[in-house]
């Protein structure tokens, strides 16, 4: 592995920078607030922000696999954002500078509908959306397009504008459960962060990784699995996915992926003095 890109057998995974982020502990491990993450301050510096805050990333990933060129979700967006003190995404600069064009993606897979994994879906030219990856069919999970896309719910996370209107543009594709988008490269459902949230299992000539999506957030959470931040909507479920996942992790020695980690989020889960950490590569 060089810096940006993994190998997994025949199987090449890019990462993507969207933008760094970073939030006061209290806001987003409500439960926990800064103290219990200092003990974890020196084994993960870059999950620190010289201001004592969580500074954390959003990642987006490239997989090429049996021919096929899929998009792991697509970051905050352009743009600029008022919640990030008018920090701007730059995604799609970010994947030319590492020799992917928009218009290569064949897939777009969304691991959930958080705004920081689907911001640079669509644009918007005269008020009309275009889908960013123009070649691309969109693969949405069915339990979270039922969730976000309730009247209740479908402003506050802004998919009224990302992701409904994939399906008039005719883009859409709904799946549950398990599915094969290439050769190697399968969903797998893990639940709690949101109803549908989905990791992506990487699998070709011995070799595997796992693509977590929001399985965790911090890496102090692989230690600590019932840590549950402000935003995973079933909490009680969020931490129970996170221990069994980590579980397999650790004893099968699969290749993590956590797009919130230091980038670029490549790492194993292993023992180490008693504790059970990221070990990034
Ligand atoms: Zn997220």
């Amino acid at each position: 592995m060089s810096g940006h890109v993994l190998r997994v057998g025949n199987i090449e995974v890019i990462e993507l920078l969207d933008t760094p982020m970073a939030f006061p502990f209290e806001a987003f491990f409500p439960q926990q607030g800064p103290q219990p993450f200092e003990a974890y301050r020196q084994l993960y510096p870059g999950a620190y922000s010289p201001d004592g805050r969580f500074q954390t990333y959003a990642q987006a990933y490239v997989v090429r696999a049996g021919g096929r060129t899929i998009l792991v979700d697509t970051g905050v967006g352009p743009g600029p954002h008022d919640w990030l003190g008018g920090a701007r995404g730059r995604l799609v600069d970010d994947m030319q500078e590492k020799g992917v064009r928009p218009e290569d993606i064949d897939i777009v897979v969304f691991t959930h509908l958080h705004g920081d994994h689907v911001g640079w879906t669509l644009q918007y030219e005269a008020g009309s959306p275009r889908p960013t990856f123009p070649r691309a069919r969109y693969y949405v999970p069915q339990a979270d397009w039922d969730f976000f896309t309730d009247p209740s719910r479908v402003g506050q996370w802004g998919t009224d504008r990302t992701i409904v209107p994939l399906k008039d543009l005719g883009a859409l594709e709904l799946f549950s459960g398990e599915v094969t988008l290439a050769d190697g490269v399968t969903t797998m459902p893990t639940p709690g962060h949101t109803p549908g949230h989905t990791s992506i299992l990487l699998a070709s000539l011995g070799e595997r990784a796992l693509i977590c999506g929001d399985l965790a957030h911090h890496p102090a959470q692989v230690d600590q699995p019932s840590w549950v931040p402000a935003f995973d909507t079933d909490g009680a479920q969020a931490a129970q996915t996170r221990s069994r996942v980590l579980d397999m992790l650790e004893s099968e020695g699969l290749v993590a992926v956590f797009c919130h980690f230091p980038v670029p989020g490549f790492g194993r889960v292993v023992r180490l003095e008693g504790r059970r950490v990221f070990r990034a590569l």
